[in-house]
């Protein structure tokens, strides 16, 4: 990777600067043992995918989608008021999620302000996405902080454009292979993959190597990186 050619670097927000999936697995948790008396954990598990995904162009992505389609769910299940009183709680926590920077964020985007343009980009519903920016307090960190409703190859030649870049001299930092790193390597972007111990399962795809692909096991191997 040639960082002097380098100007945009672009950075995930959700399980890239702060734990996202964690709170939607303590929520599921809750949901499959509040409705543990109606069917067993997988069954629970599968039944809430499914309304998940049959949601998903509709409500799109995010804590809200999530809640709507566990309290279905629950609902769909013969769930008692209570019941999904809980469940409903449960996703809550998700929508109000703390968005805590990570160890080492803050100071690897202090350590790169002023060597890139940098640019917060995440995907997702705008209030939803909006609040967790906000408490996260990483704001000023960023030169500009951009949420789309979904990544694509296309949602990334725009940010280039918008950015009077190149894709040659852009760099997309984040954990989902899918979202993060494969259409900015089909446009021919740099991709720096932080993988989250957490993934979710929509976004898993076959991972593969490629030469504008560079792989860290921690976001603070950024910097090292990036100002040598
Ligand atoms: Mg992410």
């Amino acid at each position: 990777m040639d960082r002097n050619r380098l100007r945009l670097i672009a950075i995930d927000a959700d399980d890239t600067l702060w734990d996202c999936q964690v709170w939607f697995d303590q929520a599921i948790d809750v949901f499959k043992k509040t409705l543990s008396p109606y069917a067993g954990e997988e069954e629970l598990f599968d039944a809430l995918t499914r309304t998940e995904l049959g949601n998903m162009e509709k409500l799109g992505f995010g804590g809200k989608a999530f809640t709507i389609s566990m309290v279905e769910t629950a609902i769909a299940f013969g769930a008692d008021r209570e019941q999904i009183d809980r469940v409903l709680r449960a996703g809550r926590s998700v929508i109000d999620m703390p968005a805590t920077p990570l160890p080492g964020v803050v100071e690897t985007l202090k350590a790169l302000r002023g060597h890139y343009y940098t640019v917060l980009y995440t995907k997702g519903d705008l209030q939803e996405q909006a609040g967790k920016i906000r408490r996260s307090g990483l704001t000023p960190l960023f030169d500009e902080t951009v949420i789309v409703p979904h990544k694509d190859a296309e949602t990334y030649r725009d940010l280039c454009g918008s950015c009077g870049v190149e894709p040659e001299a852009f760099a997309m930092v984040g954990n989902s292979f899918k979202s993060d790193i494969a259409p900015v390597l089909e446009i021919g972007g740099w991709g720096i993959h932080v993988p989250c111990a957490l993934s979710w399962a929509y976004e898993d795809i076959e991972e593969y190597d490629h030469p504008n692909l560079v792989r860290l096991a921690s976001f603070r191997d950024l910097a090292p990186l990036l100002l040598g």
